[in-house]
């Protein structure tokens, strides 16, 4: 009976992880305490798994912040200007990387594949050496085995930490990382070596990248990179594992690699890599068939799962046959146990973390010949009643989403002409400044709209309090001097949440967490129904905010995508039928802001993360996504100004889809990724709408000087027309503390007003 999970959620099932680190990150806590949460939450993930049966269960999947920032721990690739001088690693240099500290910015973020997890970038150069420097892999595999659980010690492949990694600044054009294999590899011997050392019998290499294009010099680099370290490797049984899309023919000739003892796909997207294996297997290797999804909370189609497992053993034998999860289940919520207040019927149709571990071991039982036949039917009877519950079908919905198809929709005139139009009537200077939306998210904030929930204030209490935290908001942007304001969000728990709550056709869990970035967790909706808005959302609060200043006030709302993308989306209709869906209904949040008189910003944040991972399916998936954006404000007049927002920098390869959304003003991330985003336009892309590329990176606690902020302004102006150009940071501040927002503020504002003197 064998079983195996890819991976399994830090955070823990009520986020005792990121309490812990923000705690000790303010000081308020030892790092012994919060080494206690982790080897505590580490210790009950380990046993819950044995406990489940599952067999090959993995270590060193838990991490303080990232597991791509662990590997370059492990391989000590720490920048210079961290000033390591060797040495394990501590805490206070791994944080300094991760978040940055009072005199050092950050490394660079970015988004883990099309996921909203996101990793810190490795920096590399030609001249940066490698050295053992955190026996996290080793340290964890000795605690479980200590627990009595001998686990599958799981390492960020060689070849993917190269292809995920970054040239350092200052770098020749032509250094590739990847040409650092053979300085890492030594790294990677010795971790190996000590595993083995400790008895480890199984090791996982994760190698995602597998499932991009890949080219030839990159396959080249896998076969080399498993044939160096053969000798280090023998004895051990090695697994190769990819998750989240199909691997390509090529990469799929890999499986032949004689190191490697297993490969691991994802058979929940990889329907085209379940045909490969079908039609040929290498002889005497293990596959880990990834049938149980880990990017969704569905309860799986067990019987459907194991009709595809059974057709499988006869592929590769039904010794080799090991049942697994889609991708780590990082990426799902931890334990349908919490909900407590979830409505029964909707509550019977998902799984979550811990409920996919039991179904993988039932699957697994079952291929052994020992079906739990109560289980698979009672799982087979929740899946009959989501089928045919009147709950998840609007017919008007569904008619009007199919009415759109085909269709075009956009504003009627060339963004020239609206700006024109927009400028008349809102008078802005150049270089207007701007804020992206929330405001810091104080304590006290939370409080209120936790009481107003639990009923525990009254509607006029929190409507009081909401006001005049919008009157403040308001009131020190005015003070600050900024052209265009926001009322702060302070009614928003989290920008697709709130709507979520608004829509129909969309539940919500008490404690469905999933990891964003560091301590970060969102907590997706779950859209189980035809999607509609059946009441204005924003407007209200928007309408207030607007009526306390003569400035022009942004309402914000979240772009249909950005919903879609931060859900937890059904899987029994297209996506793009879901977010036509969605786009009606924001559509019509849209009109009503306008009817208001105010201007609207409708962020698309994850527009580019939903981009799928395989060029070949680009075009079909930017086509919608950008289609559905346009839907919702295709029918505004001139004057209103429709901004947009999106929180990543490597737009590069997108840049076609994002001037076909058509939106008057975009607000985009930019300072944590050494201008990528300006390349662009360097290289004589033109961009005729508003653009502000963030001034300051909001992800870290430092306060950017306003010289800092002005020499960004300027390399802009260097390549974007002054009327086109706003000042604005990098993402929403609700994360940030006003002490530090303030003074960010003031500095941008300033500088924006030094520019415009000399300009
Ligand atoms: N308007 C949102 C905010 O300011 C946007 C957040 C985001 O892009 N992630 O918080
Ligand atoms: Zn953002």
């Amino acid at each position: 009976m064998a079983s195996h999970i890819v991976g399994y959620p830090r955070m823990g099932p009520k986020r005792e992880l990121k309490f812990a680190l923000e705690s000790f990150w303010d000081g308020k806590s030892s790092a012994e305490d919060l080494e206690k949460v982790a080897t505590d939450l580490r210790a009950s993930i380990w046993k819950q798994m044995a406990d489940a049966g599952i067999k090959y269960i993995p270590s060193n999947t838990f991490s303080y912040y990232d597991q791509v920032l662990d590997t370059t721990a492990m391989l000590g690739a720490v920048p210079d200007r961290y000033s390591w001088t060797g040495g394990e690693i501590n805490l206070s240099t791994y944080f300094s990387m991760a978040r940055g500290n009072a005199t050092v910015p950050a490394m660079e973020m970015t988004k883990w594949f099309d996921t909203n997890y996101h990793f810190i970038v490795p920096e590399l150069a030609p001249s940066t050496k490698f050295s053992y420097s955190s026996h996290k892999a080793i340290n964890e595999y000795k605690e479980a085995k200590a627990l009595g659980v001998d686990t599958v010690p799981v390492l960020v492949g060689p070849v993917s930490y190269l292809l995920l990694s970054k040239a350092a600044k200052g770098v020749e054009k032509s250094f590739s990382p990847l040409s650092l294999l053979s300085s890492i590899l030594p790294v990677y011997k010795e971790v190996i070596a000590q595993l083995k050392a400790a008895g480890a019998s199984w090791i996982q290499f994760d190698e995602p990248t597998l499932v991009k294009d890949l080219e030839s010099h990159q396959l080249s680099a896998f076969s080399a990179a498993y044939s160096e370290l053969e000798s280090a490797l023998s004895g051990l049984n090695v697994l190769v594992e990819t998750y989240f899309a199909d691997v390509p023919a090529d990469s799929y000739k890999l499986t032949s690699l004689s190191s490697v003892t297993a490969y691991g796909f994802d058979l929940e997207r990889g329907t085209k890599t379940l045909e490969l294996v079908k039609s040929g297997f290498p002889a005497g290797k293990y596959l880990f068939a990834g049938v149980v999804d880990g990017r969704n909370i569905w309860a799986d189609d067990l019987a459907a799962s194991l009709a595809t497992l059974q057709s499988l053993e006869a592929v590769v034998g039904k010794d080799k046959l090991v049942v697994s999860t889609s991708c780590s289940l990082m990426h799902t919520a931890v334990d349908l146990v919490n909900e407590t207040k979830l409505d029964d019927e909707i509550k019977s149709w998902l799984a979550f973390a811990a409920q996919k571990v039991v179904e993988v071991n039932a699957l697994a039982k079952a291929l052994a010949g020992q079906k739990d036949e109560a289980y698979f039917s009672a799982n087979a009877a929740a899946l009959a009643s989501r089928r045919s519950s009147p709950r998840v079908t609007n017919e008007e919905v569904q008619k009007a989403a199919t009415a759109l198809k085909g269709s075009d929709h956009r504003r009627a005139t060339t963004v020239s002409a609206r700006l024109d139009a927009q400028q008349k009537k809102l008078n802005l200077p150049i270089l207007p400044t701007t804020t992206i939306g929330s405001f810091p998210q104080t304590v006290e904030l939370r409080r209120v709209r936790r009481e107003y929930k639990a009923k525990k204030i009254s509607e006029e209490e929190y409507t009081n309090a909401i006001k005049e935290e919008i009157s403040k908001v308001v009131k020190i942007q005015e003070e600050l001097d900024i052209d265009v304001l926001v009322h702060g969000e302070p009614e928003r728990n989290d920008m697709v949440e709130y709507f979520g709550e608004q829509l129909s056709g969309f539940t919500f869990t008490a404690n469905g967490w999933v990891q964003s970035y560091g301590s970060r967790c969102v907590k997706p909706p779950i859209i189980y129904g035809d999607v509609s808005r059946p009441n204005p959302m924003t407007v209200f609060w928007s309408k207030m905010a607007q009526s306390m200043t003569a400035r022009p006030m942004k309402g914000m709302l979240t772009g249909p995508v950005t919903i879609l993308n931060w859900s937890f989306v059904r899987n029994d209709q297209p996506r793009f039928e879901t977010c036509y869906q969605i786009a009606l209904a924001i559509k019509k949040e849209v009109e009503d802001l306008e009817a208001g008189g105010i201007q609207i910003q409708i962020d698309e944040a994850a527009l580019r993360e939903g981009l799928p991972l395989r060029k070949s399916e680009h075009a079909f998936y930017l086509d919608w996504a950008v289609h559905s954006f346009r839907i919702t404000n295709c029918g505004v007049q001139d004057t209103t100004q429709i901004h947009t927002h999106m929180c990543y920098s490597n737009f590069n390869d997108i840049i076609q889809s994002i001037i076909n959304m058509d939106a008057d003003v975009i607000t985009i991330e930019n300072s944590r990724s050494d201008e990528k985003l300006l390349s662009v336009f360097r290289e004589g892309v033109v961009y005729g709408a508003g653009i502000g590329p963030g001034v300051y990176d909001i992800h870290s606690p430092r306060i950017p000087s306003k010289e800092e902020i002005a020499d960004r302004v300027n390399k802009m102006l260097a390549v974007l027309d002054t009327n086109i150009l706003w000042v604005n940071p990098d993402c929403g501040l609700k994360t940030r503390k006003y002490a530090e927002v303030k003074p960010a503020l003031t500095n941008m504002v300033e500088a924006a007003k030094q520019i415009r003197a000399e300009l």
